[in-house]
């Protein structure tokens, strides 16, 4: 038996703030009729304002998974060459797809403990005098391994090449957490989905689209139906869609959108920042390792923890949910077991994150993991001297 609330502090899904939930309990309503229409204009609008364009941005009754098979099968054919970087486990699962879906992937290798290096993709592009790179494919916030990359920079390294490749992002643990702006970073392809820094539950993804992308999906001809951003774009120019939408998701889209602009969107990327910052200080109070090895790459969205040598992450994860009901993230793949990550994303705050990094300096010591205490005494600090006065 456990009292109070669980404490969902893993990378996603991110707990669902109340006001949100109280937007969707709503009755189902007809998806062809003018109380939709005005929904759907609504957040198809509002979407743009978080993704930071102009463009259109479609919504798919979807996972994740689905915005990144959506982003491939309108602007790439069979056979063409795409250039990914192995940031971790989300940029391995992108590229497998990538390769099952007939793309010859070139994948640059990585350590999992930094983001792509834009310097890397300049030379690579720079090399690729026949042009037949056709898209530069990386993810934004790699949930694995608690690492960011640096997006403008990569565009500007695709420019500092004088290079037409496509560049498609993935912000499925970015978006409304960490700054991102599509137009003027000129992203072709941003992918994102519900459940991390849009505070709702799983199922809708997400692709906003740059017009070069557009005039890509109308000259393309690589097979698509479900994902064809044609077939959705005709009817969401008067807000509705193709097929029966999530409706009752996106009566909590319009909230989480109101709930992001009324912080304003810079306060919120700060907030993110401010308790990241707050976490690693608990981190390194531990003495314990940060996975991520380059500071300009932290990620302001989670941060994965190295656990010592001879101990296990999941057997420690299981402790803290066990004793404190709290669910910490697992290691992925090749990371399983040895670390684990701790979720500050959504709508986190000071007490909420000062409540997870006590749970977590209280399961190190009935795990016996070694480490020293004051973990969260210095977390608090950060906090303090981080606040507004
Ligand atoms: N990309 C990243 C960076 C992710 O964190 C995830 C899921 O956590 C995915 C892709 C896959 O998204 P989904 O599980 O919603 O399909």
């Amino acid at each position: 038996m456990t009292t109070g609330r669980h404490f969902l502090q893993i990378p996603g899904p991110s707990p669902v703030p109340e006001r949100v939930m109280r937007a969707m309990d709503m009755p189902v309503l007809d998806h062809r009729g003018p109380e939709f229409q005005r929904l759907g204009q609504e957040v198809l609008e509002g979407c743009k304002a978080v993704f930071q364009t102009r463009g259109p941005v479609v919504v798919y009754p979807s996972s994740g998974t689905g915005a990144w098979e959506s982003a491939i099968v309108n602007t790439l054919n069979v056979g063409d060459k795409v250039l990914m970087v192995e940031t971790g486990h989300f940029a391995t699962l992108w590229k497998n797809m990538a390769t099952k879906l007939g793309l010859e992937v070139e994948f640059i290798s990585g350590d999992w403990r930094r983001g792509v290096n834009p310097e890397a993709i300049g030379a690579r592009l720079a090399e690729d005098k026949e042009l037949k790179i056709k898209a530069v494919a990386v993810v934004h916030n790699e949930t694995s391994t608690g690492v960011t990359s640096r997006i403008a920079e990569i565009r500007r390294a695709i420019d500092g090449a004088n290079h037409p490749a496509l560049l498609l992002v993935d912000t499925i643990s970015s978006l409304g957490s960490a700054e991102y702006k599509h137009e003027e970073w000129g992203v072709d392809v941003t992918v994102s989905c519900s459940q991390k820094g849009l505070m709702l539950p799983p199922g809708l993804g997400f692709t906003a689209i740059s017009e070069k992308a557009l005039a890509a999906s109308r000259s393309n001809n690589m097979r698509r139906s479900y994902w064809d951003w044609e077939e959705m774009l005709k009817p969401n120019a008067t807000g509705f869609f193709p097929y029966t939408p999530a409706t009752t998701l996106l009566y909590g889209l319009k909230e989480a959108i109101a709930m992001l602009l009324e912080e304003g969107l810079s306060n919120v990327f700060d907030r993110h920042k401010r308790l990241a910052a707050a976490t690693r200080s608990a981190v390194q109070a531990w003495g314990l390792e940060i996975l991520c090895q380059e500071p300009l790459e932290y990620s302001p969205v989670l941060t994965a923890v190295v656990m010592p040598e001879g101990h296990d992450a999941d057997a420690y994860r299981k402790v803290v949910l066990e004793n404190f009901n709290m669910s910490l993230g697992a290691g992925l793949s090749k990371l399983a077991g040895k670390v684990f990550r701790i979720g500050h994303l959504g709508e986190c705050n000071e007490l909420t994150l000062m409540g997870a990094l006590s749970g977590v300096e209280m399961g190190l010591t009935l795990a016996d993991v070694p480490h020293q205490t004051g973990g969260a005494a210095a977390a608090m600090r950060a906090l303090l001297d981080s606040a507004a006065r």
